[in-house]
């Protein structure tokens, strides 16, 4: 019998994480559609369906037991549920990407990454200053260049909650874990 090799010095000890909204099946689903709509005319490598999401606040690589930092300052952010509507496909050539993504961004979608934002740079975490571009990534890779169009009719996607998402890098495509959710309240102010 031979031993399974030790993990290398420092491995499983990190954990690559960052805040995102998830779409509720439904949602995903026609998101997925708009993906293969526009993989017909770009190709390139499609998101699966249950991958589909938008990132709040990407964090990297962590030590593990820093986890609980990130949930006291995702405990900090108020937010009431809210909509958010896609309405239109658009394409970056600088990374070749295909993305849903919204004309209007709703003030509570501002408000709940500026406050993330606010309680991450406290708990000593690195924090984006480019300007926020809410964007659901549909497709990788794609060629050329892909002229946005509009979302019609645009999908409404009722945001009840944000979560803290585990990502494993796999050669075919990240793979996702939600570690952990915070509920909107009614009551908070955008
Ligand atoms: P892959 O890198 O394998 O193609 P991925 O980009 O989905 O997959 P991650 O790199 O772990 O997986 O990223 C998780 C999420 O965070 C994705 O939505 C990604 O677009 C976003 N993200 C990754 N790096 C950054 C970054 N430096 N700034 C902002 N968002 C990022
Ligand atoms: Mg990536």
């Amino acid at each position: 019998m031979t031993r399974p090799p030790d993990p290398a010095p420092g491995a499983r000890q990190r954990v690559r994480v960052f805040f995102a909204i998830w779409p509720a099946p439904a949602i995903a689903r026609r998101l997925h559609q708009e993906g293969e709509r526009a993989h017909g005319l770009t190709g390139g490598r499609r998101m699966r369906r249950d991958t589909l999401h938008l990132t709040l606040a990407f964090i990297g690589d962590i030590p593990r037991e820093r986890l609980e930092e990130l949930r006291a300052a995702a405990h900090k952010v108020a937010f009431p549920p809210f909509t958010l509507r896609l309405d239109r496909i658009a394409g970056w050539r600088h990374n070749h990407i295909v993305w849903a993504g919204a004309s209007e961004l709703p003030g509570e979608l501002e408000s709940l990454v500026t406050q993330l934002n606010a309680a991450l740079a406290e708990g000593g975490f690195p924090v984006e200053h480019r300007k926020f571009a809410a964007h659901v990534t549909l497709l990788r890779n794609a060629r050329g260049e892909f002229s946005a169009t509009a979302l019609d009719p645009p999908i409404e996607w009722p945001v009840g909650e944000f979560v803290l998402v585990e990502s494993d890098p796999k050669p075919e495509g990240a793979h996702y874990t939600v570690l952990e959710s915070w509920p909107g309240a009614a009551g908070a102010q955008a």
